[in-house]
């Protein structure tokens, strides 16, 4: 699938495992030494970026959607955006809930808001450009469900048909906007990581575009544009930490690199502490950040969480993933199920933002650092909300303490059950 034009902006991919440099389209995917391991980074040009987008810019800049980061992103000037509104999502600061932590400064960067309802967007949007770039005619996915449902809807906004491969455990919601986005669905009987093993094989075997977390090299690019987006809000002040859900590791990567490019460019001054939040039940990175081992080497794990979206027994950005904690000076934080759920509804109550188990994940994470004294309350932090509960209704009825009360449809029936307001 070798293209013809590429962007002007890209002056190399980078494999991510051997360093070696290679021209952008040389190979589409990975680093043909290292196999599904080589991951490629993209490398801009940063001299002639800085002509096009500042703060200054920025500033003047009324595109209220990622692609006002545009030339930040791998793409040709004059590839069509997929007609959804895509990123610029609410940077809520949250005093109720600072407080109930004992902080000062905490802000939500609330990407539930997202189209499909999934920060996935930011991604999915770019791989249906990028499809097209390469002159595809069908794109295809495996995933726990919001890739799935974020490239479903970027398609079907597009018009470009595409294939899924989820686990048959995936949750009803998010293969329900599959079927409604008229994607064609495979249930795969086995895990995540058995769905990603077998949609890189039905791509190379059928000519597909491969929109693969942790594979295509633009996923990470895509969900960069978070980072930009809580730099600019805040005023290109950045918090001290930022807490964000880790399953395969593309978005922390991603955050990771957002911060890269801003430092390179001078936007920024410094670059916040990345904490990957990981289940219980999936914590591979958890493990090998404590043991200091090699990711790429160190076995897979069998995983098992509520947080169906950081569900990952190989993290397919695992190298990635722990660079970003690492240079940061961040940490990996590993949380039981149940503070997940009851992260739900307790961002909930004190936001008003309703997130899926995996985008509640980074609260849970937050209460326990600040438990484990790994941080001090006096850090600013950002919640990156990764998902909306509505993708996940039934984790959150288990999350919630309370129960509707049934009533005759009389009055005294509702003063003899009123509670204390
Ligand atoms: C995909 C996803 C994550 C984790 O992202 P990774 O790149 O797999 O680490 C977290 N939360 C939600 C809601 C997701 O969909
Ligand atoms: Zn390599």
């Amino acid at each position: 699938m070798q293209t013809t034009r590429q962007p002007e902006h890209i002056t190399r991919m980078r494999c991510t495992i051997c360093g070696k440099a290679y021209l952008p389209g040389e190979h589409p995917y990975i680093c043909p030494d290292h196999g599904n391991e080589g991951i490629l980074d993209v490398e801009y040009d940063y001299e002639r970026i800085r002509q096009e987008i500042s703060p200054r810019l920025l500033s003047e800049n009324r595109t209220w959607s990622q692609w006002r980061y545009r030339p930040l992103l791998p793409v040709l000037q004059d590839t069509p955006v997929p007609p959804l509104a895509v990123g610029w999502t609410p940077l809520y600061e949250a005093p109720r809930l600072a407080k109930a932590l004992g902080m000062r400064s905490l802000w939500i960067k609330d990407d539930s808001r997202q189209p499909t309802g999934s920060l996935k967007d930011r991604a999915s949007a770019l791989a249906v450009m990028k499809a097209r770039e390469a002159g595809a005619s069908v794109i295809t996915t495996a995933s726990t469900g919001n890739a799935a449902a974020a490239l479903a809807g970027m398609c079907a906004a597009d018009g470009m048909p595409c294939v899924i491969f989820v686990p048959h455990t995936a949750p009803r919601a998010k293969v329900a906007q599959l079927l409604a986005y008229g994607a064609h669905v495979y249930l795969v009987e086995g895990s995540y990581d058995d769905a990603f093993e077998l949609c890189l094989e039905a791509a190379a075997e059928f000519g597909w575009y491969n929109r693969n977390t942790g594979y295509n090299p633009y996923m990470a690019e895509g969900k960069k544009t978070v980072a930009f987006e809580i730099a600019e809000q805040l005023g290109w002040k950045v918090p001290d930490r930022i807490f964000v859900g880790v399953g395969d590791g593309c978005i922390i990567s991603g955050v990771h690199k957002g911060f890269r490019d801003m430092t390179r460019l001078g936007w920024i001054k410094r670059t916040p502490k990345l904490m990957g939040v990981q289940a219980e039940g999936s914590d591979f990175l958890h493990q090998v950040w404590k043991a200091g081992a090699d990711p790429v080497t160190f076995p897979p794990i069998q995983a098992e969480t509520v947080a169906d979206s950081i569900s990952a027994g190989l993290p397919r950005d695992r190298r990635k993933a722990l660079n970003s904690v690492v240079e940061t000076g961040g940490g990996f934080v590993r949380v039981p199920d149940q503070a997940i759920l009851d992260a739900i509804p307790e961002l909930a109550r004190t936001t008003g933002v309703f997130a899926e188990p995996a985008g509640a994940s980074p609260l849970a994470g937050l209460r326990r650092a600040l438990a484990d004294g790994d941080m001090s309350p006096d850090e600013t932090a950002v919640l990156v909300v990764t998902g909306s509960g509505l993708k996940d209704v039934d984790a959150t009825i288990r999350a919630c303490d309370t129960k509707p009360t049934t009533v005759a449809p009389s009055l005294d029936a509702v003063r003899a059950a009123m509670p204390k307001l």
